[in-house]
């Protein structure tokens, strides 16, 4: 008997999984999940994404099980582990995706030079965790790109392998031992409305947003209101869909909404190729503009209304609490309110990403680093100066104020566009906001502070 592991990382799905198709040549498969401890210690394994791992721990034990197979989970260092069961099992062979972050690589060398200690071989496969792999399109001069519209240009023509379907079955050799799946019970700290994960839940999902979501996407993205976008996003985090199937079925709906979502898909890949190029700029900035962000008592206040939804600016404040409610936030949402936090309040970066990695479930290295550090200015923006006004937001992309009045309870009597501008407020609607606080911040001052910290006055 021949046996092969498949290590599961960011890709917790059966359908279009080429590790497992590969590994599934053997004559038995150990489906393997670590909960790494590496993951753990880093800090990053929030409560939100905890919850929707363990759905997905589930859906694809079961989904496993249904081909005659399992998934045996164990926890600790990912190499200890995943050289543990290749050697209990006699495994000749393991097999995983490619991942971009620093993290990644260093397992992926440490698992590499473990396994061929003991005689094994480690395989990585490429299109797991991105429809085009990171490096395949450079530009002449470089080893990634920088600029989206060129990248984009030469992604759109790679032909993307076809779509894998998933196994029949899944023989799994006898007597692996394995731990109890993580389970949402126990966990505290969950945002309110956070979503349901697992591949049967992202499949579903997937489906009904290609029958009736994409068409209108190009027209409805921004609208924060009418939230017209897919909701995809923690799928193709934690990989329970594949971005190529998502990008070969966008295309065959076809259509200008289908192409401005695989732009988006697009901009997945983008970022990955930025990051697994420079693993740093997960930490440090990918373009310095020497800033000397505020820190102190102040800073640390505002910082606080901005994480609270509290800033008196009501856009803001709307989506920073979809934040914490849902562990999700509208992408137009997550756009105004970084552009708040590191332009208007000149607070660093950093802390921004930090804070969305605490609540989002789709919280990712790439997308939401490269993302924070595009919006300050500090990352891939060929306008990095731009500051968006939360008030000239708001009135466009919540134009009735429907957004704001689903979040922020305090303003929910007030009707129409004015919602953005609560302070205008007179009479009983001045008194109807209640505790709403007063702007933080007046926004001339904010832009002055920040014109003259990047010299631009
Ligand atoms: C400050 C900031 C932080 C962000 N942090 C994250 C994060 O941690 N994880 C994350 O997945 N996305 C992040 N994004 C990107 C984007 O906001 C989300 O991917 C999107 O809102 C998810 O909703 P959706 O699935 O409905 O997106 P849709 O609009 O339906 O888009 C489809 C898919 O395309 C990808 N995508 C869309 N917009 C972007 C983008 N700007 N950059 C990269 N990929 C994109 C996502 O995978 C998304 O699921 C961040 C954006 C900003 C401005």
């Amino acid at each position: 008997m021949n046996v092969s592991v498949v290590l599961f990382t960011a890709d917790l799905r059966l359908h279009d999984h080429p590790p497992l198709r590969a590994a599934s040549e053997a004559d038995e498969v150990v489906p393997l999940f670590v909960r790494d401890r590496g993951v753990t210690d880093a800090g990053f394994a929030a409560p939100n994404r905890l919850a929707f791992l363990a759905d997905c721990l589930h859906d694809l034990d079961a989904g496993l099980r249904d081909r005659g197979g399992r998934l045996i989970m164990r926890s600790g260092d990912v190499v200890d582990e995943v050289c543990k069961v290749a050697a209990e099992t006699d495994a000749g062979e393991v097999h995983m995706a490619g991942d971009v972050s620093a993290y990644a690589h260093l397992r992926e060398q440490r698992l590499r030079r473990a396994l061929e200690s003991q005689g094994r071989r480690l395989h990585v496969h490429d299109t797991v965790t991105t429809a085009v792999t990171p490096g395949e399109v450079t530009p002449a001069s470089t080893d990634h790109f920088a600029v989206f519209t060129p990248y984009l240009r030469q992604w759109s023509r790679v032909p993307l392998r076809d779509a894998f379907a998933a196994p029949r079955t899944v023989r799994v050799p006898d007597g692996v031992g394995s731990e109890k799946l993580l389970s949402r019970s126990g966990l505290t700290g969950l945002s309110e409305g956070l979503a349901s994960g697992g591949e049967t839940e992202g499949r579903r999902r997937m489906s009904a947003w290609l029958r009736s979501g994409i068409a209108a996407y190009e027209d409805r993205h921004d609208d924060l209101a009418g939230d017209a976008t897919s909701r995809l996003s923690p799928h193709l985090h934690f990989g329970t869909l594949s971005p190529v199937e998502l990008v070969h079925r966008a295309r065959r709906a076809g259509g200008p909404g289908a192409e401005a979502f695989v732009r988006q898909i697009a901009w997945r890949d983008f970022h990955r190729q930025v990051l697994a190029a420079r693993p740093a700029a997960s930490t440090s900035d990918y373009r310095t503009k020497h800033d000397r962000w505020r820190s102190g008592r102040e800073a640390r206040e505002d910082t606080e209304a901005w994480k609270e939804g509290r800033t008196g600016y009501p856009v803001v404040d709307a989506a920073m609490r979809q934040l914490r409610h849902e562990g999700w936030m509208h992408n137009r949402g997550r756009l105004l309110t970084a552009s708040f936090l590191t332009k208007t309040l000149y607070v660093d970066w950093r802390e921004g990403a930090r804070h969305f990695l605490e609540f989002l479930v789709d919280g990712d290295i790439a997308n939401n680093q490269m993302n924070w550090q595009w919006m300050a200015g500090t990352g891939t923006d060929s306008r990095p100066n731009r500051v968006l006004n939360p008030v000239t937001q708001g009135k466009r992309y919540d134009p009735d104020g429907a957004y704001v009045r689903r979040w922020v309870p305090e303003l929910a009597e007030i009707e129409g566009p004015l919602v953005h501008e609560p302070w205008k407020l007179q009479g009983l609607d001045r008194a109807a906001v209640g505790d709403y606080p007063d702007p933080i911040i007046e926004l001339p001052d904010g832009l002055a502070r920040f014109k003259q910290a990047r010299g631009l006055d």
